[in-house]
């Protein structure tokens, strides 16, 4: 990565993230409703609910090819699951009970884990910033770079650590610290607020870059998602 990302504001890898993301959807609607390769990849994923809120954020009617293929997907997989229920109605022996009953393979009950191409797609890039910045660690200027940026997101930093060659992950480790020490110092002034002794507190947003730090940045925000997938050139 040249060091551009980390100019950026943010966790660099989050930003990689939320890009690819975008992408991703731009070109789902771009590219995908005629595209058997990718019909047939869609019967075998879901998307989440924070991905399936961006692309319904877009009324796009040519979706109908893709729903009339996923539809007719889905109907082929009730009439198997009919079928099998059916045959063993007349085999009492093989009957399968309520809770133990198989269901036809690319049936997506809300229970099981399911794969979001979106969510893969930025999983992906993100890992390849995180190589980035790991490569970047390895000579004194990128440190430099690195401990004067945003710095990864907590989650993030964690990956980075465990992949991390030794020498960089000492001195990652040293960073992170040094970045939860100094949000530690500035969350203890809370109390000096609530005793009306520090009013610069009322402005800070300590928490949220806490927050950052332990949980990670929230995802791009569907709103965020949508428009770049409206401002994408439409092409037919
Ligand atoms: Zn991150
Ligand atoms: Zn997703």
């Amino acid at each position: 990565m040249a060091s551009w990302r980390l100019r950026e504001p943010g966790c660099p890898a989050c930003a990689a993230r939320r890009e690819a993301e975008t992408n991703a959807l731009a070109w789902f609607f771009l590219e995908n409703y005629r595209e058997r390769a990718t019909l047939r990849a869609l019967t075998n994923s879901c998307y989440c609910v924070r991905h399936l809120a961006a692309l319904l954020a877009r009324p796009e009617p040519k979706l109908s090819v893709t729903f009339e293929y996923l539809v007719r997907e889905e109907i082929r997989l009730v009439r198997r699951f009919r079928d099998e229920l059916r045959r063993k109605r007349w085999a009492p022996l093989r009957r399968s009970k309520a809770g133990e009953r198989r269901l036809p393979r690319h049936a997506r009950p809300a229970d099981e884990p399911c794969r979001c191409p979106l969510c893969e797609s930025g999983a992906t890039a993100a890992t390849v910033a995180i190589e980035e910045v790991l490569s970047l660690l390895e000579a004194e200027e990128g440190r430099a770079a690195y401990a004067a940026s945003d710095g990864l997101c907590g989650p993030h930093a964690w990956v980075a650590l465990r992949d991390a060659p030794a020498e960089s992950a000492g001195w990652l480790a040293a960073d992170v610290e040094r970045r939860l020490q100094s949000i530690g110092a500035e969350l203890s002034r809370y109390f000096a607020y609530q005793r009306g002794e520090d009013q610069a507190y009322v402005d800070s947003d300590a928490w949220v870059r806490a927050t950052r730090l332990v949980w990670g940045e929230s995802a791009g925000s569907e709103r965020e998602l949508s428009r770049d997938a409206a401002t994408a050139p439409v092409t037919t």
